[in-house]
């Protein structure tokens, strides 16, 4: 047994009550409990440096820290959706207000709400994430995948290359990048009927 030096409680002395120390070999006082409390207290109290001190990891570790996000949406999702439309039965007017004014400012994530909300609507499944628009950008090069142009001040909206209404899904695999004028003047015709192109 071993006595935490500071709420001199006796625990075994494993590595599930006291924390192992690589460097030393050994195992830290005080106990585990206690030492994630007084860690717990330091963010608590220090605000700014935990702050920092997570930016700093972010950036050292840019894997980790992207995968630990993803995982922590995840985790929060329903959290999160419960909270917001908790927010939003409160006070609709400002909420509405507010996501017109941000769709506004990023018109591409408005393509891809609305590419999914239609899909939905129509039952064919299948998402996309903004990850994967951007991929696409950049594999096409900031180009308009029909006319190949450059897309003007990065303006360009998610196409399905198949559309909805003639069988085609809202996957990624039957998503490309248009200029604005590409995207309206395809509607829904197939690649060949609207540009020979065969996919
Ligand atoms: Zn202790
Ligand atoms: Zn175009």
């Amino acid at each position: 047994m071993k006595r935490c030096t500071k709420c001199g409680v006796e625990y075994p002395e494993t590595a599930t009550y006291f924390v192992y120390d690589k460097r030393r070999s050994s195992l830290q006082q005080p106990c585990r409990r206690c030492c994630n409390e007084s860690s717990r207290n330091w963010r608590i109290n220090n605000p700014e440096a935990e702050k920092a001190s997570k930016r700093k990891w972010v950036a050292e570790h840019p894997e980790y820290a992207r995968d630990w996000a993803r995982k922590n949406r995840v985790r929060t999702k329903e959290r999160r959706t419960e909270l917001s439309r908790k927010r939003y039965a409160e006070n609709p007017e400002k909420y509405r207000a507010r996501s017109k004014k941000w769709l506004a400012e990023h018109p591409e994530y408005g393509v891809l709400a609305s590419n999914i909300r239609r899909a939905r609507v129509r039952g064919v499944g299948g998402s996309y994430t903004r990850e994967q628009i951007l991929n696409l950008n950049e594999l096409q090069k900031g180009k308009c995948w029909w006319c190949g142009k450059k897309f003007k001040n990065g303006k360009h909206h998610a196409d399905h290359r198949i559309a909805l209404s003639r069988g085609g899904s809202n996957d990624i695999s039957n998503i490309v990048l248009a200029c604005p004028k590409c995207n309206l003047r395809k509607h829904d015709k197939l690649p060949h009927e609207f540009n020979g192109r065969l996919l």
